[in-house]
């Protein structure tokens, strides 16, 4: 049975004392919670990693990482690879959030590869993918989604997709306050999963969680993770907040 997560992106927000605090106010929040099949994540910026995982133990929160490089070392001047994050107990690494495609041109290509390299070290990887505007304006939505999924994912082996979570965000719905309908977000993770089954089989496409990512909020996170193929969310701005994000690890 694929498993509900409930993952907050902290992007570039939070000092140590902040992120040890955060960490201790959601698992206040949520300590009693029955939790059964369900992973509550948190990705601090890199400096706050070990700070996090030491605020994390004992705890049921999973520390992660927002980025890493694909190359395995190097020359490569402020990044981080998969195997220092190993090195530190991270275990899960976000790869190609909207933010870095757009602001920092990591393109397919690219995604591709740090996906490689993430599988290849043994970590889990939280996949993003989404449409723009114009895109979803164009009717193009599935268009793009699927081609994304191609250009970046279609290299892993079936294998792979245990240590796969796929996220769509569609990048007009992230930080704007505008959210995806719950049907249009239904609509998305049903594609995806049908993409996945065609190209790996039931069983992965089955197995696969999918989350939404996009503006979720205490106040729309029940409706959004009622629908049949998402299994959670990737919350960014509302992730920020021990009680705004509990709320939302409540309400899966
Ligand atoms: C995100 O950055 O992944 C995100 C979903 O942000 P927000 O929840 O703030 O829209």
């Amino acid at each position: 049975m694929r498993k509900k997560i409930v993952a907050g992106n902290w992007k570039m927000n939070n000092n140590e004392t902040e992120s040890i605090q955060l960490i201790q106010g959601i698992n206040e929040q949520i300590t009693g919670e029955s939790l059964d099949n369900t992973r509550v994540i948190v990705a601090p910026s890199f400096v706050n990693l070990s700070a996090s995982l030491k605020a994390s133990e004992n705890t049921p929160i999973e520390v992660v990482a927002q980025n890493m490089h694909e190359a395995k070392s190097g020359a490569y001047t402020g990044e981080v690879s998969a195997d220092m994050l190993k090195g530190l107990g991270i275990k899960t690494v976000i790869i190609g959030h909207s933010e870095r495609r757009s602001l920092f041109n990591e393109t397919d290509e690219i995604l591709a590869e740090k996906l490689k390299a993430a599988i290849d070290n043994g970590l889990e990887a939280i996949f993003c993918f989404g449409e723009k505007l114009e895109e979803r304006k164009l009717d193009n939505h599935l268009l793009e989604v699927g081609s994304q999924l191609r250009n970046s994912l279609f290299q892993l082996k079936a294998d792979d997709f245990k240590n796969i979570i796929l996220a769509y965000e569609p990048v007009w719905a992230i930080g704007t306050g505008e959210t995806a309908s719950p049907e249009q977000a239904q609509e998305m993770h049903a594609f995806v999963r049908n993409v996945l089954e065609k190209r790996y089989g039931k069983e992965v496409s089955e197995n696969t969680s999918i989350l939404y990512g996009g503006s979720v909020k205490p106040n729309n996170a029940e409706e959004i993770f009622s629908k049949k193929d998402v299994d959670g969310g990737l919350i960014g701005g509302a992730s920020l907040k021990a009680e705004d994000f509990s709320a939302i690890i409540k309400a899966i």
